[in-house]
């Protein structure tokens, strides 16, 4: 049986963890610490570390942890990522044996331009691309490639998993009740996930489903942020990534 786990690293990172009991996947482990800790507990081998994108916080133990366990890195093709052992592009496909794992590789700029999703077993590990009630800050791409990398989730089962690499969902909701406050699965949603931090417990994985029902930064095709966005920026009939373009430019200036 498989188990998929968050290991809470740094301040508000997630790597996530597949183990079947004997072998692990790790996604992202930007620190070795948490994760050497866990697979020691649970007597577990690390066959192989998936990254998302180049920034620290993500690949920061890959080093190590090649060396340690021997591991696979999977990575995108940038030279900022150490010890990788594949280089993959979006539209690729990646089989771990041990334990048996399949993951669909998706091209997801924005974030960063080398920004990688994977998809498999329900799940989409999506890195910095998109949070809870949130996405990434577009440190490298514009408003219309992080749309389209978002529409390429929009088009995933809605039943999908969503496993971001940061528990920022609190802060996201207070964000989108600015710009979405009447939206009543948006306030159940604050209910629920405030609950669950209450309790230390993490707020992901949410599921596809459920983003798009409260993420504003999956609805920028919805008239409602259409209208917020023409609003925002005094001008009718925003297009699609424009719409997009105006909620990302209202959380940076809220984010202050
Ligand atoms: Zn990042
Ligand atoms: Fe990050």
């Amino acid at each position: 049986m498989l188990t998929l786990i968050p290991l809470p690293a740094f301040e508000d990172n997630y790597i996530w963890v597949w183990h079947d009991g004997r072998h692990a996947v790790a996604v992202d482990p930007g620190d070795p610490a948490p994760l050497v800790a866990f697979l020691d507990a649970h007597r577990l081998g690390l066959s192989a570390v998936l990254i998302t994108h180049h920034h620290r916080d993500h690949t920061g133990g890959v080093t190590y942890l090649r060396q340690r366990y021997n591991c696979a890195v999977y990575a995108p093709d940038n030279p900022r990522i150490p010890a990788v052992t594949h280089i993959l592009h979006g539209g690729d496909a990646l089989d771990i044996p041990e334990p048996g794992l399949h993951f669909d590789v998706l091209a997801t700029p924005g974030h960063t331009l080398d920004h990688l999703s994977y998809v498999g077993e329900g799940c989409l590990f999506c890195g910095d691309t998109l949070f809870g009630c949130g996405c990434g800050k577009l440190f490298e791409g514009s408003p219309a490639m992080m749309a389209a990398s978002l529409d390429a989730i929009l088009a995933l089962p809605e039943a999908t998993r969503v496993c971001c690499a940061h528990e920022y969902t609190l802060s996201n909701i207070d964000f989108a009740k600015t710009i979405d406050g009447g939206n009543p699965a948006l306030l159940e949603r604050e209910r629920v996930d405030r609950d669950l931090r209450a309790h230390g417990r993490p707020t992901l994985p949410s599921t596809l489903a459920l983003e798009k029902a409260t993420n504003p930064f999956l609805r920028f095709h919805d008239p409602d942020m259409t209208a917020f966005a023409a609003h925002y920026l005094n001008r009718p009939r925003p297009g699609a990534a424009e719409v997009f373009g105006a909620i990302r430019a209202a959380k940076d200036a809220w984010d202050g």
